[in-house]
């Protein structure tokens, strides 16, 4: 197999031959056919997260096709196209795995981060974890709702059933819910970097009922914010546009640090959330109802040799939706 390999955070992904390997028990190999760029992409090559492992092999919006199965696995096939998503294990046995909020467990495994990815020819995959696609949807269009998707739909779920739906950061996760949230009947306010007229006018066009700068006030109060991109001061700017009793639900897995803000703006039973990770039946609930939704994904394809120039444009935002390698 190949790999783009993570040697040393900060660092260029490095292009590697690598010994095929063999799924253990309860494991699935996968031979990889598109794998999505996600911003948590960068924050691992950047070092960003805690207790980096390197090497690695990056990567958890994995589409392709099983090529071999260890043993005690059931219910999946030889050629069967699954996802692979970030959460790639967890421990069963801890509180918030009891409680059925595994992704909160003591003890995971993270696709990409903790284990390696898929910004590869083949992957290894724990089973259990991996979920069906079927033949619906391209490979490529798929990728991106392993994890903007997927974690998008938490958020929107987190952020509860308000008509007014603001999405701070109008990248990959956002141009996926956006849709969702159309489709489900709310109204969506975007929110880009000051001056981002493409990106607005890109918003647009998935049907957003607003696009604007992330510093201006909506034209309407909102019942909910969901902010995807990593900017701290987003923070106290989605509080000030939510109504009384609205939500902030803040979707990253890092973020700069939150300014100080008046009390104010938090009274009023105002509430300010975050979302980690994903469990397998959100996984379930979103993709079984995705192809229903009519969602279309923007994506800009690179070949796999090519994941640090994606990795690049990711960074300069240098398109708009969802960066696909593709081996
Ligand atoms: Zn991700
Ligand atoms: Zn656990």
């Amino acid at each position: 197999m190949q790999a783009t390999v993570l040697n040393r955070p900060r660092t260029p992904l490095e292009w590697t031959d690598l010994p095929d390997r063999q799924p253990g028990q309860g494991q699935i190999r996968v031979k990889v056919v598109a794998c999505g760029v996600c911003r948590t992409d960068l924050h691992v090559v950047d070092g960003e997260l805690p207790d980096p492992r390197a090497p690695i092999i990056p990567g958890h919006e994995i589409v392709g096709r099983i090529d071999a199965i260890g043993a005690d696995v059931e219910g999946l096939s030889m050629g069967e196209r699954v996802g692979v998503p970030w959460l790639g294990h967890t421990c069963g046995v801890c509180p918030y795995c009891r409680m059925q909020r595994e992704n909160l467990c003591d003890h995971p495994v993270f696709t990409g981060y903790t284990r390696d990815g898929g910004f590869a020819t083949a992957t290894i995959a724990d089973a259990r974890f991996a979920f069906p696609l079927g033949e619906v949807g391209s490979d490529v269009s798929l990728a991106p709702l392993l994890c903007a998707g997927l974690i998008g739909w938490r958020s929107l779920a987190i952020a509860g059933d308000g008509k007014n739906l603001g999405l701070y950061g109008f990248g990959a996760a956002a141009h996926i819910i956006a849709q969702v949230a159309r489709w489900q009947g709310r109204s969506v306010f975007a929110f880009t970097r000051p001056g981002d007229a493409a990106t607005q006018a890109f918003a647009r066009t998935l049907g957003a009922a607003w696009a604007g700068d992330s510093d201006e006030t909506p034209p309407e109060q909102l019942d909910a914010a969901i902010i995807f991109a990593t900017v701290g001061e987003l923070v106290p700017r989605a509080l000030k546009a939510i109504r009384k009793g609205g939500r902030v639900v803040c979707a990253g897995i890092h973020m700069s640090d939150i300014p100080s803000f008046p009390y104010a703006l938090l009274w009023e039973e105002r509430q300010l959330v975050s979302v980690a990770n994903l469990t397998r039946q959100d996984g379930i609930d979103f993709l079984r109802q995705a192809p229903k939704m009519g969602i279309i994904t923007h994506t800009t394809t690179y070949p796999l040799r090519n994941a640090n120039v994606a990795l690049a444009d990711l960074r300069a935002g240098r398109f708009d939706g969802a960066a696909v390698l593709v081996p």
